[in-house]
């Protein structure tokens, strides 16, 4: 075995030619600015190519199904291994998944039931709910079921000529209008509300219904709920998306009534072990269900109940105790979905892997985060090798070896910096030594309140009745450990007062969106260059006469091959510069316009002298994107880059004053980023909005002119209100705690 990951001449995105040697079978920690090139380097060349390598072991037709690497720019890579990332994306949409299935946990309980229930059961498929043996056969496992929801059927105040009935389809002019307004059974032209309630139930239901009018509907009368059902729901048809839509606006998903949401048929919902059902330990949450199946004395389910209790142990190790085995994986955060994935591969006994992680702490309270380097340690002393990108320097701290990628943002960075211990990295001069030693000061003068938004009666997930004034035009911050309470009384916040959520979903799914496009500054681009050039404006669109005739403007050139992927190569006629060599002879202040997809957001501002553009780029400046260049899709940012983008569109247009939620806007920000963030969250307040913020970072909760701070512990434990106050005044909790302790 190598001793080093050996990369030579990385130049993905914005490396620099960069060497670097990597500690095999050590922790390595990556720090450095926002847009330095972290990413770049460990998953856009390092993960990509393992990856690669690991797909070209496999024959054609596997690799075709296995996800899809874009092989690195890079002279050499040597020594890698099988790579396992694990990020932040969420676990998939599948309804089927949870955090017993995802992690193996319910393998083993379903195999404990099966040798040790009672009564005694046999095979462990009789308790999967992805299994026919297994599944509740009313929800098909699903534990909720969809139904309709017949009070969005009819608008009571209109008659049927009208348009009373509101699906598609069925008003006046609809395919199916005459089977009601013109059977002799309905008066299609009096207000619903005039009619009889037996007249109206035997326009929803038919049958019996029916039967009951004075005036009889035809014998093969099929009622509008009856026929929405057969239509929409029962039926194995694939779905339009208008087909979609209408389900979503006429039904609503309630819990199986047959299985209360347990997912199981009648068998394996009634068999007990040490006097419980499968769906009882599914609720529990996972610190008791541990406690509890230690009391499993069954000599024969010994290695059955060691195995489960690791796995649940590893889950409370890292902070997903107050979590239960039954919880859908879709509902989990970012920051679960990447704990509940370390799960999965801490048991894991493959040995010499390679493990990258993209900020693991996320959603991690300064309380938990212990617990979080613990396992990259252990996960390390397995024999592998563990690559962590991360800007906390509770990470940082248990390194074996930290690399910085800087000195700044885009193109003024890519170099590799500083290589070396963390004590060494403090005196090191580098972005990230001076973050360091700074520290955001305490706010001891808080901005006055303007008033109070109150939250009433927050029951939701685990919040225990709460009622709370958050006050307003000014920022309040959310703290609280992982899993206290945090996002459902935001979530309840949003609820009853239609708050602004400036979340970290992408703002684009379209690969030609770039800052060009979305703060509109295309048409100014094209004047500013047609007032230098004296030629049209429109010769600077990339579809128009001026653009490359070969390549239309695309700077690429795609090859459709039948069985591989497809190509796609630089256009050979403009060398990916789009546009003809008689329209890139004008230039601006030294720039053509190809140069401007390279060019950051920070220095368009200085070298495009024109008021529009300024206009429409200074508040992504401001929200610290300036390093982002004006050609990048905006499919490229990440969670966090995307909020901010988000948070500037809000500085330029917002117009009313407006209550604004955020969920852990230091996401993938450099602590030196985060005097930019706080800058504009300020801005924000200046304006007259109401900011709150879910934040574990100690410098935004220093910042925060009120806290409220929900404990004490995670789950049934918290849902509290330990404190709500100035900053200054806080005492007595793990946030307290932790404030001091830095
Ligand atoms: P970090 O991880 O340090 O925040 P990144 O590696 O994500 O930085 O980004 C480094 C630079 O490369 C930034 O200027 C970023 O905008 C750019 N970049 C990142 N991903 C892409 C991509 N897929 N295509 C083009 N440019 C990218
Ligand atoms: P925080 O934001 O402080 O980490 P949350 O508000 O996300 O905490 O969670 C509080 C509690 O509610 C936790 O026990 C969590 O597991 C539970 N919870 C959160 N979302 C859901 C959901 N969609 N379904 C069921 N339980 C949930
Ligand atoms: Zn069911
Ligand atoms: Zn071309």
């Amino acid at each position: 075995m190598p001793k080093f990951i050996r990369i030579r001449g990385a130049r993905t995105n914005n490396l620099k030619n960069l060497d670097v040697d990597l500690q095999r079978g050590r922790l390595t920690v990556f720090a450095g600015v926002s847009g330095s090139g972290k990413s770049s380097l460990v998953f856009d060349t390092i993960a990509a190519e393992a990856g690669h390598q690991l797909n070209e072991t496999f024959p054609p037709f596997t690799r075709n199904r296995l996800p899809r690497w874009t092989r690195p720019e890079t002279d050499e890579i040597a020594g890698l291994s099988p790579v396992v990332l694990i990020d932040q994306r969420r676990i998939g949409g599948n309804a089927r998944s949870t955090v017993g299935t995802i992690t193996d946990a319910w393998t083993y309980l379903r195999l404990l039931f099966s040798r040790a229930g009672t009564p005694y059961v046999g095979e462990s498929n009789r308790f999967s709910f992805n299994d026919p043996a297994g599944m509740c056969p009313s929800c098909s496992g699903l534990g909720e079921i969809v139904v309709s929801a017949v009070e969005r059927f009819l608008d009571l105040d209109k008659s049927l000529a009208d348009g009373a009935i509101l699906l598609p389809g069925f008003g006046n002019g609809g395919y199916w209008y005459s089977q009601y307004a013109d059977i002799g059974a309905f008066d299609p032209a009096t207000p619903l509300r005039d009619w009889t309630p037996d007249e109206r139930a035997a326009l929803l239901y038919g049958g019996e219904h029916a039967a009951r009018l004075g005036v009889r509907p035809p014998k093969d009368y099929e009622g509008v709920v009856e026929r929405f059902e057969r239509i929409y729901l029962h039926t194995s048809d694939d779905l339009s998306d208008r087909k979609r839509e209408t389900i979503e606006r006429f039904t609503r998903s309630q819990t199986c009534p047959d299985c209360h949401g347990d997912r199981l048929n009648e068998a394996a919902r009634t068999a007990t072990v040490l006097g419980r059902t499968i769906g009882e330990m599914a609720r529990m949450e996972i610190t008791e269900l541990a406690a509890l199946v230690e009391e499993v004395s069954d000599p024969a389910v010994a290695p059955v109940v060691a195995a489960l209790g690791d796995k649940l142990r590893a889950m409370i190790t890292i902070g997903l105790g107050y979590l239960h085995l039954g919880r859908a994986t879709p509902t989990l955060s970012g920051g679960e979905s990447q704990r509940v994935k370390t799960v999965k591969h801490l048991g894991s006994s493959l040995v010499e892997m390679l493990y990258v992680f993209d900020e693991p702490t996320v959603g991690l309270h300064p309380h938990d985060i212990a617990s979080m380097t613990a396992l990259l340690q252990r996960l390390r002393d397995k024999g592998n090798t563990v690559l962590v990108v991360e800007h906390d320097p509770a990470v940082m701290a248990i390194a074996d070896e930290i690399v910085e990628i800087g000195p700044d943002a885009g193109a003024g960075g890519g170099r590799l910096v500083f290589q070396g211990s963390f004590d060494g990295l403090r005196s090191a001069g580098t972005a990230t030594s001076a973050a360091l030693a700074a520290r955001t000061p305490l706010n001891t003068a808080p901005r006055p309140p303007k008033g109070v938004i109150t939250v009433t009666g927050a029951t939701r997930n685990n919040l225990q009745n709460l009622t709370v004034d958050v006050p307003a035009q000014v920022l309040t911050v959310l703290t609280g450990v992982a899993g206290s309470g945090k996002s459902s009384l935001a979530a309840e916040l949003v609820a009853q007062h239609d708050a602004i959520v400036l979340d970290q979903r992408p703002v684009s799914v379209n690969r030609r969106s770039t800052p060009v496009t979305y703060t509109g500054i295309a048409g100014a681009v094209r004047k500013l260059f047609a007032r230098h050039s004296g030629l049209p404006a429109g010769m600077f669109s990339a579809n128009s006469a001026g653009a490359c005739p070969d390549c239309k403007g695309l700077g690429v050139i795609y090859t459709d091959l039948a069985f591989m992927d497809g190509q796609e190569n630089v256009c050979e006629t403009c060398h990916g510069r789009r546009f003809t060599d008689e329209v890139l002879r004008h230039r601006v202040n030294g720039l053509s316009i190809a140069d401007l997809d390279d060019l950051t957001i920070a220095d368009a501002l200085d070298r495009l002298p024109d008021r529009h553009i300024r206009d429409g780029l200074r508040h992504l400046d401001r929200a610290g994107l300036g390093y982002l260049r004006l050609g990048q899709p905006l499919t490229t940012l990440s969670g966090g880059e995307c909020q901010r983008v988000k948070m500037a569109r809000e500085l330029r247009e917002a117009t009313e004053p407006a209550l604004y939620v955020l969920d852990e806007p230091t996401t993938g920000l450099h602590l030196r980023d985060i005097a930019a963030l706080l800058g504009v969250l300020d801005q924000l307040v200046e304006q007259g909005h109401t900011v709150v913020v879910i934040e574990h970072n100690l410098d935004v909760i220093r910042h925060a002119d009120w806290i409220i701070d929900l404990g004490p512990g995670p789950g049934r434990h918290g849902g509290r209100i330990l404190y709500q106050g100035p900053v200054t005044d806080l005492k007595g909790t793990a946030t307290a705690a932790a404030l001091h302790a830095d």
